[in-house]
């Protein structure tokens, strides 16, 4: 195929590779240049020690999906490795002292799957439950429906609806901080509710949560592409900026100053990295910001836990994953503020002491080794009044294209996201060049 016919894709995390996925399942000829040794952007894995071959592999931080991800699934599954992915039907909630309430689907159809461990769950007392019942009955009502639900914050919603403090931070909060990766003072309701009504309540199984059993970045390797010969990737590969003529793009200068021409022209970076890369792109970029997240992996001589994952409540640390054995633990805590500043040595004296509240076996247990990864920049903040400012796939010039988890695919920062901006994009370079296909799935719902 010539230049001509020919994409370019800059960025190879999840919007660039679905991008790829896309386009060569199209047979459209594509090359996606990533800066970095590794595919996959922030989801992705490391050796812990790069000057040791046999250095531990750790995630960039525990990257979790559920069911109602339809377009992440078929990204896995275009590239041949939806079977890596272990979903799991339980959810365990832990009080500090170790008490344990477990959350699973029941014989009752959706929106009624979840009545009978609901109502068995120990950390919510009967009045929170009834407030989250009819908390998830509004969600049901007014999801899709309302117009200002983008304008509010979570937090003001469930104060319409008069939610219960404990139905507040110990249910809404512990789980949607972990899925939007924002305070619920700072998210806006349409995500809230969103997660709630995909997750929970379209479909009895759309909750499980499917959790990589290989590292991330495997799930992307050269061995997946083999399917696609329409597809090059060039690894190490830094776009330096797009050149433009007669308001078209016109070809892009690599970091070693060469110039590499496209047809048409992906961008799938974050958006802090846009400005650089195509300025004058008329974006409203100072309307993002960003939300952090934590990660602490813990090392011990001996199991800690059996569970394979828990939510920890009324403590910093929001989660854990049993990572090998009950000997490796990952710690996370979203929208981390307050563990930004905080020296490394601080976050893991506090995250061990409060393990050891909600596992004792910790407390006997020799920590051999610990590892903190903060991710300032991990997604944009999904902010009341953002999702008018989040930019479409296709750009006021006609041969240039976005995606990322922060254009306008519908959801917030995630995962299933960023594939979904992936696909957007791909459909609209195909019909840039006539020859439209369809790839996004339609939510479940
Ligand atoms: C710690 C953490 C935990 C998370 N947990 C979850 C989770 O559990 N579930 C979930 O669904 N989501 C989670 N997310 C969010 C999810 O990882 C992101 O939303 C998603 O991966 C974003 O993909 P992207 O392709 O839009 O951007 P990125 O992954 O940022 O990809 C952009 C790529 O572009 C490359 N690039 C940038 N500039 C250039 C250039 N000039 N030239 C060439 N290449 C360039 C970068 O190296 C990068 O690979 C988490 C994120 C973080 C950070």
């Amino acid at each position: 195929m010539s230049a001509a016919s020919s994409v370019a894709i800059v960025g190879g995390g999840l919007a660039g590779l679905a991008a790829a996925v896309a386009l060569g399942s199209a047979d459209r000829a594509a090359t996606l240049f990533e800066a970095r040794p590794h595919l996959g952007g922030r989801a992705t894995s490391y050796p812990l020690n790069t000057a040791d071959d046999n250095s531990t592999t750790i995630d960039n931080c525990q990257h979790v999906l559920l069911r109602c991800c339809t377009n992440l699934i078929d990204f896995y599954r275009r590239l041949g490795v939806e079977n890596r992915i272990r979903f799991h039907r339980e959810f365990y909630w832990i009080e500090p002292g170790g008490r344990t309430s477990s959350m699973r689907r029941g014989l009752l159809p959706a929106p009624l799957h979840f009545t009978e461990s609901f109502a068995k769950l120990r950390f919510l007392s009967l009045a929170d439950k009834m407030s989250v019942a009819t908390g998830l009955l509004a969600v049901k009502y007014e999801y899709g429906k309302r117009a200002d639900l983008d304008s509010l914050s979570m937090l003001n919603w469930l104060r319409e609806k008069k939610q219960t403090p404990g139905a507040i931070e110990r249910f809404w909060r512990q789980i949607l901080v972990s899925a939007i990766n924002e305070d619920l003072e700072q998210m806006a309701a349409a995500h809230g509710l969103q997660v709630f009504y995909l997750g929970f309540l379209s479909k009895a199984d759309s909750y499980e949560m499917g959790i990589p059993a290989v590292p991330l970045a495997d799930l992307y390797s050269e061995e997946s592409w083999s399917n696609y010969p329409s597809v090059r990737i060039e690894h190490r590969t830094t776009v330096k900026q797009l050149c433009f003529e007669n308001g078209r793009v016109t070809g892009m200068m690599l970091g070693d100053e060469s110039l590499r021409q496209a047809g048409a022209y992906i961008l799938a970076v974050p958006f802090e990295r846009v400005a650089a890369l195509a300025p004058g792109l008329p974006l409203e970029l100072s309307a993002f910001s960003h939300a952090p997240i934590t990660g602490i992996h813990l090392w011990f001589d001996r199991p800690v836990t059996d569970l394979p994952h828990a939510t920890l409540l009324d403590r910093t640390i929001q989660w854990m994953f049993n990572k090998h054995e009950g000997r490796h633990i990952q710690l996370v805590v979203s929208a981390s503020r307050t563990l930004t500043e905080m020296p490394r040595a601080d976050v893991i004296e506090l995250a061990l002491k409060e393990l050891k509240e909600f596992f004792p076996r910790a407390a006997e247990a020799n920590l051999e080794r610990a590892h903190v990864v903060k991710e300032v920049r991990a997604t944009f903040s999904a902010a009341p009044g953002l999702e008018s400012k989040r930019p479409l796939n296709r750009t006021a010039i006609p041969n240039l294209f976005l995606a990322g988890d922060w254009t306008q695919s519908g959801w917030p920062a995630t995962m299933e996201g960023a594939v979904r901006s992936g696909y957007l994009a791909a459909e609209a370079v195909l019909a840039s060049f006539d020859s439209p296909r369809r790839f996004l799935r339609a939510d479940v719902a």
